[in-house]
């Protein structure tokens, strides 16, 4: 299509602004066909747009020749371009429908696509991701994407307003931040170098310069097996900050959960009602369950876990507790457990650490960190991890560090709990995992 045919046929109105007060007036919508249904000599079209959708109706022989060209390229996913008249319709899903006077494809569509606009469900996964960007138009999808805009917008309000900086820390890096096993490695000219697993090396020195910060970036893990709730590539929401522990760090938590769930309720409303969510009413502070009573409340109903093992997923699950149904935190976690970073408490055995939950989902973890030199160093022995690689880092803490805490939280994650996402890969746009790196 040439340019000019785009300046003929602006748009005028989005579906949403079209409604029975503009009965008789001539509108030019612009939008992709989402379904076509033919009844006697009736073609009803529902055109959509970002916004939403709005009923054109095209009646078999009324429409001048000049368009019966046009009218054979109608089909499913084309764009099109329609200049009409806005008509109040009782019958019309909005009460209101657009008689074309005029109309243009923009765009054909030239297969039938494997994938049901309306459905929920949708066909199976992996025909969804290989055609995502049709997928994508699905208001399932679509739903959670305009939720998942407004938890990015409200992450960074909330965040300003407490106070901290966003910052954009180096994704291509060269040590591991804890420990080799999940990293990619890549080719950085004559070196290798790996795509970051975590900011947080880099979140912890800039406390030195900024106090506060945060950032809201990619994170890229080798997770070796196939789950539902972990992605080769995810986003990570990151805080860290200055003369602050772990307890600072919760209550920022989850006064920023409270705020995202309000946020999410008001601005919203549609897209929750579609995915049929009624969030719960959340009260603060959030439940805390230290990580050695869970451990004896699991072994009392009859888990086989002890004192120093991760508390698995299938476990939590079992315990079916209605306290443990929404947001809690699990905190004071076994120093063995834990990255090297994380500041044990006075007993050693145990660290200042959490865990936010949602039921069964582990969606953050933050913690105390260590902001002694020769406290580190000795955290990075005790792990196997070659000190020499971590220079660059141990060197800053020799121009005193502020003791500092944070957390980090898988974005996609969050959304899996407010969305009711069962799979982590429709919280993302373009999943990766082990299988698939591609669209
Ligand atoms: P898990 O035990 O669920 O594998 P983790 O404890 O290894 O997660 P952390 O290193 O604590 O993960 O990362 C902080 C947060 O980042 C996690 O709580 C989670 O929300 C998110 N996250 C970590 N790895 C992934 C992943 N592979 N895919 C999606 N989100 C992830
Ligand atoms: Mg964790």
């Amino acid at each position: 299509m040439s340019s000019p045919d785009l300046q003929t046929w602006k748009r005028t109105h989005y579906s949403k602004d079209i409604d029975s007060s503009m009965d008789g007036k001539e509108v030019i919508i612009v939008g992709w066909i989402s379904s076509i249904r033919e009844h006697s000599n009736i073609k009803f079209l529902t055109i959509n747009d970002r916004f939403g959708n709005i009923q054109v109706i095209l009646k078999n022989n009324e429409y001048p020749d000049s368009l019966s060209s046009e009218v054979q390229k109608i089909r499913e996913h084309a764009s099109i371009a329609i200049k009409g008249k806005v008509r109040s319709e009782p019958k019309a899903p909005k009460g209101i429908e657009i008689n074309p006077i005029e109309f243009k494809i923009l765009s054909l569509a030239n297969k039938n696509s494997p994938i049901v606009i309306q459905s929920r469900k949708g066909v199976g996964i992996d025909t969804r991701l290989d055609l995502r960007a049709i997928d994508l138009r699905r208001p399932f999808l679509q739903s959670i994407f305009s939720i998942r805009y407004t938890v990015l917008n409200s992450c960074r309000k909330f965040l300003g307003d407490e106070g901290f900086i966003e910052v954009n820390t180096p994704k291509i890096i060269a040590t591991a931040t804890e420990g080799g096993a999940t990293l990619f490695p890549i080719f950085y000219y004559d070196r290798e170098a790996f795509l970051t697993q975590s900011p947080q090396l880099y979140k912890e020195q800039l406390t030195m310069a900024f106090e506060n910060v945060f950032e809201i970036g990619p994170i890229f893990r080798a997770e070796p097996s196939r789950t539902n709730r972990h992605l080769s590539e995810a986003t990570s929401i990151d805080i860290e900050k200055a003369y602050a522990d772990y307890n600072d760090i919760m209550e920022i938590l989850e006064k920023m959960i409270h705020f995202l769930w309000d946020e999410v309720r008001s601005k919203n409303k549609s897209h929750l009602e579609y995915l049929k969510i009624a969030l719960p009413d959340l009260s603060l502070p959030f439940r805390r369950y230290r990580y050695s009573d869970l451990i004896e409340k699991l072994q009392k109903s009859g888990e086989s876990i002890e004192l120093g093992d991760d508390i698995s997923q299938q476990k939590l699950r079992n315990l079916k507790d209605d306290d443990m149904k929404y947001f809690y935190f699990i905190i004071d976690w076994p120093t063995s457990i834990k990255p090297f970073y994380v500041k044990p408490k006075s007993t050693g055995t145990e660290c200042e650490s959490f865990d936010l939950m949602y039921g069964n989902l582990e969606l953050s973890s933050g913690s105390t960190r260590i902001h002694d030199k020769s406290e580190l160093t000795e955290r990075m022995k005790k792990q196997g991890l070659n000190t020499d690689a971590f220079d660059f880092h141990l060197k800053v803490f020799d121009y005193g560090m502020p003791p500092h805490a944070g957390f980090g939280m898988g974005l996609e994650r969050l959304i899996m709990s407010m969305c009711g996402v069962d799979n982590i890969r429709d919280a993302v746009l373009f999943p990766r995992d082990i299988d698939r790196l591609s669209p």
